[in-house]
């Protein structure tokens, strides 16, 4: 595209609240055949909240939270602050007069897997089931019927262990974004596929890719695994899009040919890629893919 046609379109896309950094997505949008999305924050709306929480232990279900609320109170994960806000609300219910929330010591994050730290004497990990693996926490079955009726609720389970045992979970819900459905099918009509790419379990990803209708998933995925579903389609000779909201996206973002985040995701994120959609709605996604396409079309 001449750069005069470059500047009509990112103009306009700027309108629109698309914000194109270069001539250079805008021309490689054009071709693009497969948008990758993450899931967390980008399909959802992600602000997941808890909605079941389970002691698999003699603590009592405010202790319990008080100890993961240590854990969780300095990690920027939604998730994290979907616990942090479950406990405050129980302790509000019982009348407690205890503001003061602790926090761990040796606080640790575990990308894509949770966080650990001490609370007190206590050892306190908060995560998924690939943490407590890493962690040497026996999983044993009671818990892990609840993960399973759980995540086929297209739940996801916060698992907690104090000193090395499954101390209790949560089951948290994030629900899809209203539009998202609408897009996945759009996209579909234009000759586009959708994937989904997630850090989070296969049972939970496969429930919240059928209520979209992304027919593949790519589930467990870690931040440079994300980035190599991207590399090995790309590979085949395809034009990748990526859709993210997370620092956990930002190597994706950055090795798609078009990287595309969320505007009230990570400013990591906002850096690593070549769109922003500053309303974080997704519509934007088919609208710089149109952008693109028409700007290109008309020059050619
Ligand atoms: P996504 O790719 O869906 O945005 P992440 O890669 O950020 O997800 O996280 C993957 C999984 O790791 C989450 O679904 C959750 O099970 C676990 N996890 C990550 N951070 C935390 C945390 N702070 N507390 C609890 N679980 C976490
Ligand atoms: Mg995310």
């Amino acid at each position: 595209a001449t750069p005069t046609a470059v500047m009509v379109a990112t103009g306009k896309g700027a309108s629109q609240g698309v914000l194109i950094k270069g001539g250079d997505a805008l021309e490689k949008a054009y071709k693009v055949k497969t948008v990758i999305f993450d899931k967390t924050g980008t399909l959802t709306v992600g602000k997941p909240v808890v909605v079941s929480a389970v002691l698999f232990s003699s603590f009592s279900m405010e202790e319990f939270c008080d100890m993961a609320t240590a854990a969780e109170v300095n990690s920027e994960h939604p998730i994290a602050k979907a616990v942090v806000e479950h406990a405050k609300r129980l302790r509000q219910k019982v009348g407690s007069s205890a503001v003061h929330v602790a926090e761990a010591k040796d606080f640790e994050v575990h990308t894509g897997a949770g966080v650990s730290g001490k609370v007190g004497e206590k050892m306190v990990l908060v995560g998924n089931k690939r943490l407590m693996r890493a962690c040497n926490v026996t999983i044993g079955t009671e818990v892990e019927n609840y993960i399973s009726e759980n995540e086929q609720l297209a739940r996801t389970c916060v698992l907690v262990s104090i000193d090395g045992k499954i101390a209790g979970a949560f089951a948290v819900t994030d629900p899809v974004k209203p539009e998202a459905g609408r897009v996945i099918s759009y996209l579909h009509s234009m000759g586009i596929s959708a994937i989904m790419v997630t850090g989070d379990n296969w049972a939970t990803a496969a429930a919240i890719a059928k209520e979209v209708g992304i027919g593949k998933v790519f589930a467990e995925t870690d931040p440079m695994g994300k980035a190599d579903r991207i590399k090995d389609l790309q590979g085949k000779g395809i034009t990748v899009a990526m859709v993210g909201d997370g620092i956990n996206d930002s190597p994706a973002l950055v090795a798609a040919d078009v990287g595309m985040a969320i505007g009230a995701g990570t400013d990591v994120a906002i850096e690593a890629a070549d769109i922003v959609l500053i309303k974080s709605n997704l519509e934007d996604v088919v609208t710089a893919i149109d952008l693109s396409r028409k700007t290109i079309l008309r020059i050619r």
